[in-house]
């Protein structure tokens, strides 16, 4: 319960509803207070014009009854007020009653009053006047006179409420009971709305978090109407996302190495013990037994490496960093590398490289590529010991890179497994054991260019070749800075 008090969602809910309480006690403070204290400084100040107005039809030099009567008579509807004009002289009353308190007004009217008037330096009283008892609202009387020559020519008596009356009073007040009621009905469901719409997906945020510590990573919120909300979804998916990325190269890593690496250890461990039990004293056997272990040492050594690369590829720890740079120059480089193994070794890498194609990739990665399609065609190559690599523009926007052999070639059949890990196509009736090969090299060279979105793919014809390929479009307009980024 402690903790709902503290939750967002209370927190709008209970500043919205104090808001509205506060605000519908503020407009009641204005009503019952304010505007009884304003409506009487309306009312007198209406009540004073009136007595002026009057005042100077009186004061013509010619007083016309009929237009004081029409005059006098609208201005009592209008302020809902009563006017009695007293003629002293006369003893005549011209009498509008708009507030229904005439009466009182001329019970008011005496000698004495008008000799207070008379008496007056401003010569105008105003007095207010209760309610009656039975709950009447308070009002007011202003009287003044008119003077003609050195005698009064009229006096002036104006009754107006100073309170709203009745059914004024009685419309405000339920209009102020209803406003007050829808204010706090809409505070309550907008505070409704806007609480949980923040609230909801902070929750389950939270809930999406706590599976993050119990090692679920795979969460997935979705993204609310607020930015703020929405950017810390944002950064909570993709913190899962790379969080998910390196757990998954963590169990593959422990997988592939625990499954992998045992076969070659197993096999050192069993000739060593062969030499130590069996051949240590027969030099021609060791020899032999050693140059095993020296074999399946390197052997592991390349297989830790592939395990690494593929396993960080597969799980997208390591994103590509493409640059712009001279392909046919840099793989000229490579092919020269291993042209100069041929003397040492007997077989011949031909380069057919068409100049000046440029590529917008990782350099190590394409290496990577270019290296393992030579190395597999060189361990399957045929009786021609040649491998050919080439580089050459397809149409004006494409180039094509291929490395080719004139070997044993791989059944069609299996031609779309050889990019699995640990793929080997079956050789039973020609078999010829890859020296060096992990099983891995093509699953790298897959990924990588899968994550450059190059085009890639393998023709082959069983006893008459492989060509590896992979197509790419050239860049054009190379920015600056691309070229920049050249490998050197
Ligand atoms: P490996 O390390 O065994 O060469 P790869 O993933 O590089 O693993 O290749 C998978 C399989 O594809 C190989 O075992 C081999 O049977 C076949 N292969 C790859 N390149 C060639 C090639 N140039 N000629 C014939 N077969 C090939």
């Amino acid at each position: 319960m402690k903790q709902y008090f503290k939750s967002i969602r209370f927190r709008i809910w209970i500043s919205f509803v104090l808001f509205a309480l506060s605000t519908t006690l503020l407009m009641y403070f204005a009503q019952s207070v304010l505007t009884p204290i304003f409506y009487g400084y309306v009312k007198a100040s209406e009540c004073t014009s009136t007595a002026s107005t009057i005042k100077g039809l009186l004061s013509a030099e010619e007083l016309d009854p009929v237009e004081l009567n029409r005059v006098a008579g609208e201005l009592a509807v209008r302020n809902q007020i009563d006017i009695i004009v007293n003629f002293p002289n006369t003893g005549v009353n011209l009498i509008k009653s708009k507030a229904g308190n005439g009466d009182v007004l001329q019970r008011w009217i005496s000698d004495s009053v008008r000799e207070s008037i008379d008496n007056d330096p401003d010569n105008t009283l105003m007095v207010r006047v209760e309610g009656d008892a039975s709950g009447g609202a308070d009002g007011m009387i202003l009287a003044t006179n008119v003077i003609r020559g050195d005698s009064v020519a009229a006096y002036i008596f104006i009754y107006s409420y100073v309170e709203p009356i009745g059914t004024t009073l009685s419309i405000a007040n339920s209009l102020l009971f209803i406003f007050a009621n829808i204010i706090l009905l809409g505070a309550c469901v907008i505070s409704i709305m806007i609480s949980s719409h923040i609230a909801n997906p902070l929750v389950k945020i939270a809930k999406n978090a706590d599976k993050l510590i119990t090692g679920e990573f795979s969460m997935k919120v979705r993204k609310s109407e607020y930015d703020e909300v929405a950017v810390l979804t944002e950064n909570l998916n993709a913190a899962s996302v790379e969080i998910a990325k390196t757990e998954n190269l963590r169990k593959d890593l422990m997988a592939n190495v625990s499954h992998d690496l045992r076969t070659p250890l197993t096999m050192i461990k069993a000739y060593a013990e062969m030499i130590r039990d069996l051949s240590g004293d027969n030099p021609e056997k060791r020899e032999k037994h050693l140059q095993v272990i020296i074999e399946e040492t390197d052997r592991l050594t390349l297989l830790v490496s592939d395990i690494l690369d593929l396993s960080k590829l597969e799980s997208g720890v390591v994103q590509t960093e493409p640059v712009y740079f001279d392909f046919s120059q840099h793989l000229k480089e490579l092919v020269n590398r291993f042209s100069l193994l041929d003397d040492a070794k007997d077989y011949q890498v031909i380069s057919q490289v068409e100049d000046g194609i440029f590529i917008y990739a990782d350099t190590r990665r394409i290496e990577q590529v270019v290296y393992n399609l030579i190395n597999n065609a060189i361990n399957y190559m045929g009786e021609d010991m040649k491998v050919t690599v080439r580089l050459f523009r397809k149409s004006p926007d494409t180039a094509r890179f291929e490395v080719a052999d004139r070997g044993v070639g791989i059944p069609p059949e299996q031609i779309p497994y050889i990019w699995d890990r640990y793929y080997k196509v079956d050789r039973s009736a020609n078999h010829k054991r890859a020296v060096k090969g992990t099983g891995l090299g093509l699953s790298i060279v897959k990924g990588i260019l899968t994550k450059h979105n190059f085009t890639f793919g393998c023709d082959s014809k069983v006893g008459e070749g492989s060509c590896f390929w992979f197509e790419f479009a050239i860049p054009k307009d190379i920015p600056e800075e691309g070229l920049n980024a050249l490998p050197q």
